[in-house]
């Protein structure tokens, strides 16, 4: 009797531990202030412990990158370049090192307007106490915002600045970069369908069986949650770029976060620019040119990268899409 009882035991518990396997789920965890923003991480899961340790591990990831690349935190290895690389050449770990290379590459497709060492002049700016640099602070910093003045020795793997005066900021690129080592993260646990997002920056793998996922573009200046359109997206990146981001209003005109490398000014030739691509740290780093060259000139140099896309909208509310999506409908 007390074997019978066993036994049944035994099986109940199996049976459990089958029904817990198969018991495949969508596991979705939002978490604030990594990199100063929201972080969501979405996944297909057959096996919850699992999804947790894998979602444990992309945050972990997210913090390193927060850690090494930060110029809010003294220590990073950013700051101590920002220190320290006008006086000779400093090694610096390969991470950083492709992330510069990257950086550099896309100043040079977006004819300058992406440019890390906007930080010479950006640094003067504080948008959360709505304080911004005189024009005399703006031309003095001016002169060391250029990303030739960034010198990258490929074999010695050092950084160094031609001048005094310079800083960079990758606050341009990094999330999606974060974005993209988040996946990574996850595909080398086997996770084959998931997305994953640092503020406007977003990557997605794989489908949601046989669906696309929909990714808004946030209506620039509508209420909260209102979007201008929805995007199908199936291994893909999207980045958005926003004035309404981190802003300020004086006298009616807006400064907000994205900075015109040439001038030194708020750069607000349009309202939001979004970006499809292959990976986030792609888009992320291509949705800052249109604020600095305008819609037209931007959308030329978007038309004529192969592997992205682009929705613009401009000062006055109207959207423009680049030659691979104009059939999409807005709504
Ligand atoms: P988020 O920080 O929410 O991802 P964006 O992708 O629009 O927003 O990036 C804005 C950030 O890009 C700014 O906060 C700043 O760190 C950086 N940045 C501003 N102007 C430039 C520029 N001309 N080139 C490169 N990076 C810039
Ligand atoms: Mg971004």
């Amino acid at each position: 009797m007390k074997r019978l009882l066993l036994s049944c035991l035994w099986a109940a518990a199996l049976c459990c531990a089958t029904a817990a396997q198969a018991h495949a789920e969508w596991v979705k965890r939002v978490t604030d202030g990594i990199m100063g923003t929201r972080i969501v991480v979405e996944l297909w899961s057959e096996d919850r412990v699992q999804a947790d340790a894998a979602i444990d591990a992309v945050l972990e990831e997210m913090r390193h990158i927060d850690d090494s690349m930060s110029t809010y935190k003294p220590a990073s290895e950013v700051s101590q370049v920002n220190d320290h690389a006008a006086d000779g050449p400093m090694k610096i770990t390969p991470e950083l090192f492709d992330l510069l290379v990257t950086a550099k590459e896309y100043s040079k497709i977006t004819d300058g307007a992406f440019d890390i060492t906007y930080a010479s002049v950006g640094y003067l700016y504080d948008f959360r106490k709505h304080r911004r640099p005189t024009e005399a602070q703006i031309s003095k910093a001016l002169p060391a915002v250029n990303y030739e003045h960034v010198i990258l020795d490929p074999k010695e793997h050092t950084v160094r600045f031609t001048r005094k005066g310079v800083r960079i900021d990758l606050g341009g690129i990094a999330k999606g970069y974060a974005v993209d080592r988040g996946i990574a993260v996850l595909q080398a646990r086997g996770v084959t369908r998931a997305f994953v997002s640092a503020g406007g920056d977003s990557r997605i793998i794989g489908d949601r069986f046989g669906k696309p996922w929909m990714v808004g573009i946030r209506d620039p200046r509508g209420p909260p949650g209102s979007v201008i359109t929805r995007i199908p997206l199936t291994d893909a990146a999207m980045s958005t770029s926003g004035d309404y981001e981190r802003f300020f209003e004086e006298d009616g005109v807006r400064f907000h976060h994205i900075i015109d490398p040439h001038s030194g000014h708020s750069a607000s030739k349009v309202r939001s620019v979004s970006i499809i691509g292959p990976k986030a740290v792609r888009t992320d780093g291509l949705s800052k040119t249109a604020f600095v060259l305008g819609p037209d000139k931007a959308m030329e140099i978007y038309n004529r990268i192969d592997d992205i896309d682009a929705i613009i909208v401009r000062l006055d509310g109207s959207v423009i899409y680049s030659k691979g999506l104009e059939q999409l409908p807005a709504r």
